[in-house]
């Protein structure tokens, strides 16, 4: 089944803001819709900022997908679909949220809209069992950070799931901010 035109355009438009924001490198982070059984997923090394159709694999429950090779962290999003009610995931590469990431296990946003709308970021450490503990973490939050490495946040769209990526790396930013001017 080629990808329903409405699910093409919120990848393309998702990837291109992601890549324009600098929350992903040239070929970083991955994108899914989920749709009945099946998903939609970015291919492995695809460029978020430059998404065709053809960068787009169909994954089925059974693990079969139609091409290109789906994403790397594809069993992640399934595990992800099967943990929480999403509707689609984003994974990006936020640089000041994946600085503070280190020597915690949760971040608390500083800033108003931060305390209101993701008050606790968990942060799951690298290792064994990491996808589980990623999906479990977001049947509380919209957003989760893998420590040294990235975020990832489920949404009823991937508007909404681009929404928190944001949210998470403005509150970073301003926490971040923040200690430096501490420092004078
Ligand atoms: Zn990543």
């Amino acid at each position: 089944m080629a990808i329903p035109e409405a699910t093409l355009r919120q990848l393309v438009g998702v990837g291109r803001d992601l890549y324009q924001l600098g929350m992903v490198s040239s070929r970083g982070g991955n994108l899914s819709i989920r749709d009945g059984h099946a998903l939609w997923i970015t291919g492995t090394g695809t460029a978020l900022g430059h998404l065709r159709a053809l960068d787009i694999s169909q994954v089925f429950a059974d693990g079969q997908h139609r091409p290109p090779p789906p994403s790397s962290d594809t069993i992640l999003h399934w595990t992800i679909y099967a943990t929480t009610q999403a509707g689609a995931i984003a994974h990006a590469h936020p640089h000041h949220a994946i600085a503070l990431s280190y020597d915690r296990d949760v971040f608390k946003p500083e800033d108003l809209e931060g305390q209101l709308h993701i008050p606790a970021v968990p942060v799951i450490e690298q290792g064994p069992l990491q996808e589980e503990k990623i999906a479990n973490a977001l049947r509380e939050s919209r957003v989760a950070l893998l420590q040294g490495h990235g975020a990832y946040a489920r949404g009823a769209s991937l508007w909404d799931a681009l929404h928190w990526l944001t949210a998470l790396e403005e509150s970073a930013h301003i926490a971040w901010l923040r200690r430096a001017m501490a420092r004078d």
